[in-house]
Order: C-alpha cells, then structure tokens, then sequence
C-alpha cells in the first residue's frame, strides 16, 4: 500500500487546498486539482506543481455547487490515472450574516458546495476504493464543525454536517471491512488569500492597523495567536494517508492553535 496514489483535491487552485495538492504531490501521488474556474493560470499551476515535485499533476474544471459535476469531477479523474485512492473534500466558500438576514441563495450555496459535493465526490470514490480494498477520505472541517460563531449559520451548519458525514463513511468503511479511512481535519484560522482579504475589511470596519486586527479579532481565540499554515495542514494529509494512520478513523484532527481547547 506503499504504491503511488492518485489523489482529488477539491478546490485546490488557491489557500490550504492547494497547500495539500503540493504536500501530496511532493510524496510522488498523482494529483487532480480542481476548481469552478478554467483559465489558463489553472492548468499553468498543475504543470508548475509537476515539473517541481516531478509527478503527474493534472486539473479539472468542476464546479461543486452541482451534484453531477462533482460526481463528473471524481469520473473524469478515475478516466485521467485508472482509479482515485485519496479523496481530499476541501472546497468551501463563507457569508456572514445574521440568521434573519442570511440570504437564501448564500445558504444554498454554502450547503452544496461546503457540505453536499463531499457527499457526491464520496459517493462517485467509495465503489474504487471497495475494489482496491484501500482508500482515505479527508474532509477539510473547521474548529466551526466543533464550535459556532454568531453569523456564520451556513458555514457552520455545513462544517458540523461534515463531520457527521465523516463518522458515517467511516462506519461503512470498518463494515465493509477495507483498509480505508474517513477523517476530518478541524483548522483554525490560516493565512489564506481568503483570509488576508478580511484582513484590510476588518481594519476599515475597525478602525485598527493590521496587527491589532489579527491580535484582537482574528487570533483572539486562537491561543498560541499564530496562524496556522497550509503546509501544516498538507503535512497533517499526508500523515493521515500514510499506513501509520491506519486505525485513525471517523475522528476529527484540531489543527487550531488550541482554539477548541478554550
Ligand atoms: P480559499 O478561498 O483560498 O480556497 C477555497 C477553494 O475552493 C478555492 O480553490 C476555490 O476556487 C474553491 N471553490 C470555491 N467554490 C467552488 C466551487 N463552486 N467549485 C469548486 N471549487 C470551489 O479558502 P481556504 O481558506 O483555503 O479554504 C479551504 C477550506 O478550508 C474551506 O473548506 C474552508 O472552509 C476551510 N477552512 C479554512 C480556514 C481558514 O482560516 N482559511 C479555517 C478553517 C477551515
């Protein structure tokens, strides 16, 4: 079980996906980046990810808020490199309003894209992953599957589905008795783009420089006040690809500066 593995990374031209895409290729698996876009800097990207870790890195255009474009996503993948081993759910986009605000089409979205296309990607696996008798599910949650925030109902609602879901795999899995894992990584904040766009808005809103935005809004609930990287999170994958990880399953992993410990 040592072999190469062909990998999905959902949402992965940008932030942790792509942060993972890179650490899985760097160990030699084949490496299907995805995103809704498909520009020419997307495909520039996997063969930029290719040339350095010296794998095959492909992308596919897919857009996750629809059900048969997620399934096509995992279709297209298993067409490209003959099955796909690893899954990585790690699309998910945010809105923050208060619950009688939240515009419907934003919950909407949220759930396809944050909680359902996990589903879909799942489903559309699972069957090649029965046939080789191996397999890892990784869903990218949040210390929001764990814990709320006012004004982030979707998000959240999504996060804590994710981890349901997570369990549920994982009990199929043992059931059908194969050498497979689903699991759900928890981050807290990271500096992605998503994230350092917030940044100048919380410093207009606030009135604050940007050390006062990350130290009082953003890192006050992460107790170490640090980030977290994309590389800890492919890191984190990856250990939780490997043959060590065997009996870590249907739990989530905390990779938030102590945010849930509070
Ligand atoms: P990001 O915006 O940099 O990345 C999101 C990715 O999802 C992008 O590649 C984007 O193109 C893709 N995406 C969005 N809508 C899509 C769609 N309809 N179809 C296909 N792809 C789509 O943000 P990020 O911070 O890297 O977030 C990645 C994941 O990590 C998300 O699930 C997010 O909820 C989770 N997360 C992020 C943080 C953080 O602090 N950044 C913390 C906890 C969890």
């Amino acid at each position: 079980s040592d072999a190469l593995k062909t990998a999905i990374v959902t949402g992965s031209n940008s932030g942790i996906g792509l942060g993972i895409a890179r650490a899985l290729a760097a160990e030699g698996h084949n490496v299907v980046l995805n995103s809704y876009t498909d520009t020419d800097d997307d495909h520039a990207l996997a063969r930029e990810i290719a040339a350095s870790a010296g794998n095959e890195t492909v992308y596919i255009q897919a857009d996750l808020s629809k059900a048969d474009q997620s399934r096509m996503l995992v279709d297209k993948a298993a067409e490209r490199f003959g099955s796909v081993d690893i899954l990585v759910n790690n699309a998910g986009i945010q809105h923050v309003a208060p619950v009688e605000e939240f515009p419907t089409e934003k919950w909407d979205a949220i759930i396809a894209i944050n909680l359902s296309s996990a589903f879909h990607t799942a489903a559309a696996t699972i069957p090649m992953m029965k046939n080789k008798g191996w397999g890892r599910i990784v869903n990218i949650a949040s210390a929001h599957g764990l814990t709320a925030s006012p004004y982030k109902s979707a998000y959240i609602a999504a996060k804590h589905g994710i981890v349901g879901l997570t369990k549920t795999i994982a009990l199929e899995f043992a059931e059908a008795k194969l050498a497979a894992t689903c699991n759900a990584i928890c981050p807290g904040y990271v500096l992605t783009p998503l994230v350092e766009n917030q940044i100048e808005d919380q410093m207009k809103a606030h009135g604050m420089d940007r050390q006062e935005v990350l130290d009082k809004v953003m890192l006050q609930r992460q107790p170490t006040r640090e980030f977290a990287t994309v590389e800890e999170l492919g890191g984190t994958v990856v250990f939780l690809c490997s043959d060590h990880a065997r009996q870590i399953t249907g739990t989530t992993i905390s990779v938030d500066g102590g945010w849930t410990a509070l």
